[in-house]
């Protein structure tokens, strides 16, 4: 029986889908200093949905269009002597 080592690459996970459940965290909110209670899917929460209301799935932000920078024009019209 032969043997030999081979290279074992790194490989990532393909993507898939997973069903993940929220838990319901009783807690002290770290701005308001009261004793709340908050659902949410990731870790525990810091500040209760008062002081951090959830926020609703980002859109495309269209509304804070930025105004294109305008190319400046130096003029050296400093006269010294
Ligand atoms: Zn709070």
């Amino acid at each position: 029986m032969a043997s030999k080592l081979i290279d074992v690459r790194e490989y990532t996970v393909r993507a898939h889908k997973r069903e993940i459940h929220t838990r319901v965290f009783n807690f002290v909110c770290k701005q308001c200093n009261e004793t709340t209670k908050r659902e949410t899917y990731g870790p525990r929460p810091l500040y209760c949905e008062r002081c951090r209301p959830p926020q609703p799935p980002k859109k495309s932000q269209q509304s804070s269009k930025k105004a294109k920078p305008r190319p400046m024009t130096y003029t050296s019209d400093t006269n010294l002597g």
